[in-house]
């Protein structure tokens, strides 16, 4: 129980912190990225600046593309009517694709852009150039951004990388930390639970002395009890063998959380188990409710045949007594790897928000606390099909009836 919730525990620590880091890398990220962008914005602007008359110059030379790969910057200058005039390029051919890239997607005045070539990355910055005031045609202005972009993918791949081991760090911390934590809540449930199981134990045997002497008293003084006394004492050993039921459900439960239970396992010979039960409830079935079984022969079982029967006990009995009419049906079937047991019936059924509760120690649904019962029923059920490695699922639509499997794996 408490395993679970340390896994819980952590894996709520782990995912926050992964989500809370994540978050903050982003913006860091983003604000990284936006400040190399602005930094070679920046430079491609002051090259312009201290160039844009050069650039005005070279408008009227007749020299075209230049190639000369070692420089830091290229430029290509159009006339008005984006027609090609001069060029400085430092990556061969590139002039061409360029010329492609804007046509599909034309760069606005004064802005910059990405471009990606070849597996270079480069910043793209367009402004005019003036002639006496008016615009007599426009450059291109671009850098290599393919070191920075190459930094800020690695960048980006170690930050994913420490994440990931942080996270799971964290997790592990958590997980470590949750135990500690859980130290003292785990002792005073210990201890409330051997509380309930000592009371519990202790509590029997005054209740058999108080059952065996009112069982003498109702034989030894049976002259001359008043028929008022003799319907108390009758009413009295009614509440203590219900008193009684109730402590064996709770020592029984106890055991269970402290792990002690002994188990008598031996083949149980599930089929035959089944059917006996069946021929039993349907003679204290109501006229109203048709019981029908559907029991696969010759189904053996390795358990504790009274625990077992029990369990069958408390399902039948539910079906039973939140069924008014209609048909009740058990069944048994073998599968490859498990054995299935199913108690389905039409009765009230299960409002939906109490499926998760019902399995819950003295849970009881609105209608079910209109009649005599502990909610101990089906807590118990539970406990017994956890010890023979099982698992308990309950299926209901509401006021259609409820529907209990019992799985076993083989
Ligand atoms: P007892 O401990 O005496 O059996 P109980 O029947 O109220 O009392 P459980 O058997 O633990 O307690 O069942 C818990 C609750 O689940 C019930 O109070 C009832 O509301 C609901 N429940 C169980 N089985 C059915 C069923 N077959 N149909 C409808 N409701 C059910
Ligand atoms: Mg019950």
């Amino acid at each position: 129980m408490f395993h679970k919730t340390r896994k819980k525990l952590s894996l709520l620590y782990a995912t926050l912190f992964f989500l809370f880091f994540s978050f903050f890398l982003i913006i860091f990220y983003f604000a990284l990225v936006n400040l190399m962008n602005t930094q070679q914005l920046d430079e491609l602007e002051s090259h312009y600046e201290k160039q844009k008359y050069d650039f005005y110059a070279y408008m009227h030379e007749q020299q075209r593309l230049s190639y000369d790969p070692d420089q830091n910057y290229f430029y290509y200058i159009y006339t008005k009517d984006h027609n090609f005039v001069h060029g400085d390029e430092t990556y061969k051919g590139m002039q061409q694709q360029l010329e492609q890239f804007y046509s599909h997607s034309p760069i606005s005045e004064n802005s910059s852009v990405h471009f990606e070539w070849q597996e270079h990355y480069f910043l793209l910055l367009k402004k005019p150039i003036y002639e006496k005031h008016n615009v007599a045609g426009y450059i291109i202005l671009g850098k290599s951004i393919t070191l920075q972009k190459h930094f800020f993918q690695k960048t980006i791949q170690l930050l994913i990388l420490l994440t990931c081991i942080s996270t799971i760090l964290i997790g592990l911390l958590s997980y470590y930390m949750a135990r500690k934590a859980m130290v003292p809540i785990q002792w005073s449930f210990d201890k409330q639970k051997k509380f309930v199981s000592d009371a519990s134990h202790e509590l029997r045997t005054p209740l058999s002395i108080f059952y065996s002497s009112l069982e003498i008293l109702e034989l030894e003084e049976a002259h001359t009890l008043s028929p008022f006394s003799k319907e108390l004492v009758h009413d009295m050993k009614d509440e203590a063998q219900l008193m009684e039921a109730l402590l064996e459900k709770l020592l029984f439960l106890a055991r269970h959380d402290q792990q002690q239970w002994a188990q008598h396992q031996e083949v149980i010979p599930l089929s035959d188990l089944l059917k006996k039960i069946a021929i039993k409830f349907q003679k204290i079935m109501p006229a109203e409710i048709q019981f029908v079984t559907e029991i696969e022969e010759n189904i053996e079982f390795f358990g504790d045949i009274t625990k077992i029967q029990e369990l069958l006990y408390i399902l039948l009995d539910n079906a039973k007594l939140y069924t008014k009419k209609g048909p009740i049906s058990l069944s048994l079937i073998k599968e490859s790897n498990a054995i299935k047991m199913t108690v389905t019936d039409n009765g009230i059924g299960i409002p939906e928000h109490d499926l998760p509760l019902i399995f819950d120690r003295f849970y009881r649904g609105d209608v079910a606390r209109q009649r005599n019962g502990t909610g101990l029923g089906l807590a118990l059920a539970k406990a017994i099909v956890e010890q023979h490695s099982g698992k308990i699922i309950v299926s209901s639509a509401d006021s259609k009836g409820a529907s209990f499997q019992v799985i076993f794996p083989i």
